[in-house]
């Protein structure tokens, strides 16, 4: 609805709709519609002298036009000046531009030249009648993001008229600028919807020119701003303090035949500090796949169970879910603990029972699939969510758990929250879309772990890798078979499983050959889990199922068929699942040709690195910041002109000067947030 914030005056409200589309409600939106690119139409360029594939343009009469037949019905058009002749054509055109174009009217041309079925031409190029001493244009010619039915000239007249009646107040400390060396805002909104001839055009096509700098400098500092006043809410909110008593933890600690490594204990510490705190963790446990994460949430629901407050953890499949279930319940059962399990797949008497008592608080540690999010459940006394392998979840889901609390306890407590990953956040992303967020790095694996080593082989030699699976296998090791990946179609990609274990079972007759997808029975799919598991399966033909979580330290050899089809987060994981143990571990990677060229290059960087977060950069890299992580369903404003790759050197200086302006200067901190993010700052928030 317009209201009469949003209010266009001289506007259509069929166009007023569509510029909606563009999320331009009023003229103040459109000082920061910028340019996607300019065309330089601030000269000529003389027929002969034209290159093929740069836009460039001409003035000349126009010698011939007609509608030709051939190859299809086309309109194509001759201007000739006083270097030679040059062919336009338009596949689509209404009467009126036939009519434009008569013979020896002078006319300008602006497109781009190429050879073609009519020798060197224009297609499509952009056509204006001029007179014989007609001026040329001051400043290059600003092309705008657009939707259908706003031409470029429409918008270009109401940029100019916004820039004419809107202010441009400049919100920037003088101090900064001068630091920073940033031109000023209105300034730099002149020089990018009118950039002088004299402009450097690739600065401004690449967004390095200084009006730039300053422009994705403004957008980065109020999405530090955003992030900022996000964290400060919800420190104002309250959560059930649980200060760290010990005893358990240090019983669980003492039984355990390995010590934590100094990250765990890290980690651990910044997790018991802010329980204790009686305001709702959030918090991110990123450690690369294997460095365990798990024992650290466990000490985490250890200190909420301490405290007589029930904790629980989500994991995004079946098998993890159990396998952390079984885990913690032999952890924790030692210490009088007990732990429910709530899953999908789980017989409803039992699922009831344990329900029951999750509900009367009599159990307080819980563990489950997304079946813990679903309605039946409820943990009156939930004070911990943990969320593990969270990328996996939507940003609803994640929060779904936490909102499990409340019935019984204070409903204006907030659980607090804990969510894990093995997808490392790149440093530019983390002080960006996950700045709401506190972060404990576990950046060191457990000693004694020999490295993987990866080998690409090619589906022509598929039989080698059968061999060396066959020898593997005779020498005591166990192995993984990881099936392609079919988009789209679940069926064909169980058939494919089941097709392979067929095969694989026929050519190892000498080995055990399990099989696990996504549709077998729950207590199929578990039976056959634990055979592995106790090692009474050699090869475990599956699906991504076990993607994530699983943990088999014997598990030294890992094949995965059709590995360009996989991205490389998925990869990563998948690898993660061996070198678990003390055994050299080996990931073979079997690709199909022909490959793309993303698939080509995330396979050269899983073949380079196994460092996770190098792995992440690069994916960050070949992706675009918007597909990572679910970035784009974060809630946090996505990035319209800031890259962080190239303009990292500015996220430091954003951080730094949101935080004063939040502390020093709290209207201009809001007039620059109204001014980027308008009536929007609201929803961002929920
Ligand atoms: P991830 O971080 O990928 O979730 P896990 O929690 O599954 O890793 O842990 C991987 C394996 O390492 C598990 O078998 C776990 O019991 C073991 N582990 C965890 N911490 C240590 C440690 N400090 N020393 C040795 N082994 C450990
Ligand atoms: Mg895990």
């Amino acid at each position: 609805m317009a209201g009469p914030e949003q209010g266009w005056s001289g506007v259509g409200g069929a166009l007023a709709a569509r510029l909606a589309k563009l999320d331009l409600h009023r003229p103040r939106d459109l000082l920061l519609h910028l340019p996607l690119r300019y065309e330089d139409e601030t000269r000529l360029t003389p027929i002969a002298a034209l290159r093929p594939g740069f836009p460039a343009q001409i003035e000349g009469e126009v010698a011939s036009c007609e509608v030709v037949q051939q190859p299809r019905r086309q309109l194509v058009a001759r201007v000739r000046d006083a270097s030679g002749m040059l062919a336009a054509r338009w596949l689509h055109f209404y009467p009126s531009q036939q009519k434009q174009l008569a013979v020896g009217r002078r006319v300008r041309l602006f497109g781009e030249v190429r050879g073609g079925f009519f020798g060197d031409e224009m297609v499509h190029p952009r056509v204006r009648v001029v007179a014989a001493d007609e001026g040329l244009p001051e400043a290059l010619t600003p092309v705008y993001p657009t939707t259908a039915g706003v031409g470029q000239a429409t918008l270009r007249k109401l940029v100019e008229r916004a820039l004419h009646s809107e202010a441009q107040d400049e919100l920037l400390p003088s101090s900064w600028r001068a630091r920073l060396d940033l031109p000023g805002f209105a300034a730099a909104l002149h020089d990018l919807h009118h950039p002088p001839p004299d402009a450097d055009p690739v600065a401004l096509e690449r967004r390095e020119h200084p009006a730039w700098r300053r422009i994705k400098f403004e957008e980065l500092l109020v999405q530090q701003l955003s992030l900022r006043r996000a964290y400060l809410a919800r420190r104002a909110r309250a959560a059930p303090p649980l200060p760290r008593c010990g005893t358990l933890a240090a019983a669980l600690l003492a039984a355990l035949p390995f010590r934590l490594t100094a990250a765990q204990a890290r980690s651990v510490v910044d997790i018991a500090a802010d329980l204790a705190a009686p305001h709702p963790m959030q918090r991110l446990l990123q450690g690369d796949v294997g460095s365990g994460k798990t024992l650290v949430a466990a000490l985490a629901m250890l200190q909420a169970a301490e405290n007589g407050w029930q904790a629980a953890m989500m994991a995004p499949t079946e098998i993890l879910a159990e396998q952390h279930w079984k885990k913690l319940a032999a952890w924790l059962a030692p210490l009088g603990l007990e732990v429910a399990w709530l899953s999908g797949s789980r017989r409803k008497r039992e699922r009831e029972a344990e329900l029951a008592r999750l509900a009367r608080g009599e159990v307080l540690l819980a563990v489950g699939t997304h079946a813990l999010i679903e309605d039946p459940v409820s943990l009156p006394r939930l004070a911990l969510a943990v969320v593990d392998e969270q990328h996996r979840f939507g940003v609803r889901q994640r929060l779904a758990l936490r909102e499990k609390g409340g019935s019984g306890a204070d409903p204006a407590l907030r659980p607090h929250l804990l969510m894990m990953s093995a997808t490392p956040i790149p440093r530019t992303l983390a002080m960006t879309h996950y700045a709401d967020l506190d972060v404990s790095v576990l950046d060191e694996l457990p000693p004694g772990r020999t490295p993987i080593r990866t080998r690409l082989v090619s589906e022509a030699r598929r039989d080698e890798v059968v061999a060396r699976l066959r020898a593997a296998c005779a020498g005591g090791r166990q192995a993984y078979w990881v099936c392609p990946l079919i988009e789209d179609s679940e069926a064909l990609q169980l058939q494919t499983a089941q097709e392979t274990f067929d095969a694989l079972a026929a050519a190892l007759p000498e080995l055990r050959v399990g099989l696990v997808h996504g549709r077998l029975k729950a207590d199929a799919k578990s039976a056959t889990m634990a055979a592995f598991a106790a090692g009474a399966v050699d090869v475990l033909v599956a699906t991504t199922v076990i993607e994530v979580g699983v943990d088999v330290p014997n598990a030294s050899l890992m094949v995965i068929e059709h590995a360009e089809r996989f991205g490389l987060a998925q990869l990563h994981q998948l690898r993660g699942r061996v070198g678990r143990g003390a055994a050299e571990s080996e990931c073979i990677l079997i690709f199909a040709r022909p490959l793309s060229d993303a698939g080509r290059a995330r396979l050269k960087v899983i073949y380079e690195h196994t460092d996770g977060f190098v792995i992440a950069r690069e994916d960050l890299r070949i992706r675009g910041p918007g597909e990572f992580v679910g970035a784009r369903q974060s809630g946090v404003p996505l990035l319209r002109y800031a890259d962080l790759e190239a303009d990292a050197a500015l996220i430091e200086p954003a951080r730094e000067l949101a935080e004063h302006l939040l502390s020093h200067e709290p209207a201009l901190a809001q007039a620059l947030m109204t001014r980027w993010l308008g009536g929007r700052e609201a929803l961002l928030r929920a």
